[in-house]
């Protein structure tokens, strides 16, 4: 099982990062070792000084497929949840800046808490669906999947082109605008819709 996380999928989200507007989705990945469920808490990893929050929906591929195309793409997945992108932004900075692989700013152990996954089918829009994030009480980031820059379709046939995709698979979307950051002792709600998904500290 791996994790396929897409960056700069939202416009807002793109400028706030001074970055430019992706033509082609953006991907990396996360290892297993990076997923954490059940509402655990999160660790603040002492290889960090600045770990940002970023709210991303999370669809769960459910066929093996590569060279998926397009007008097919619906078909490899049928459920959705909520995660966040754990990013040690100030690693992320001096990756960037180098020019080097972003792996340890984002594929850190428990860097993709995600939420329990529900079928697509239980909301009434899954290409228009709401969601949020509280931070101690305070709502800090909302989206809604219409604004994504490339859609679950445009995503599941980019990747699977380079990248087979497995069963069990998650994509996280990309996050909206608003990411900051985390410190111990903050606690973390998310939504999608009205329904609470995940509810857990960082300590
Ligand atoms: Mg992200």
């Amino acid at each position: 099982m791996k994790i396929i996380c897409i960056g700069r999928n939202y416009i807002d989200h793109a400028k706030e990062m001074k970055s430019p507007v992706p033509k082609k989705p953006v991907f990396f990945m996360k290892p297993e070792t990076a997923l954490l469920t059940k509402n655990r808490p999160f660790y603040y990893p002492p290889f960090s000084k600045e770990i940002h929050y970023e709210v991303e929906l999370v669809f769960k591929i459910t066929r093996n497929g590569k060279h998926i195309r397009k007008e097919f793409a619906d078909s490899y997945y049928k459920e959705v949840g909520l995660g966040i992108d754990f990013t040690a932004r100030d690693l992320q900075r001096e990756c960037k800046e180098k020019g080097l692989p972003w792996e340890i700013a984002k594929a850190f152990t428990d860097s993709a808490p995600v939420s329990e996954i529900f079928p697509v089918t239980k909301l009434k829009d899954k290409d228009n669906i709401h969601f949020h994030l509280e931070k101690n009480g305070k709502i800090v980031q909302q989206g809604v999947s219409s604004d994504m820059i490339f859609n679950m379709e445009d995503i599941i046939s980019y990747v699977s082109q380079f990248v087979m995709l497995r069963m069990g698979d998650l994509v996280f979307t990309g996050t909206p605008v608003g990411v900051g950051p985390v410190k111990i002792g903050d606690s973390l709600v998310g939504f999608i819709e009205d329904k609470e998904m995940f509810n857990f500290e960082v300590k």
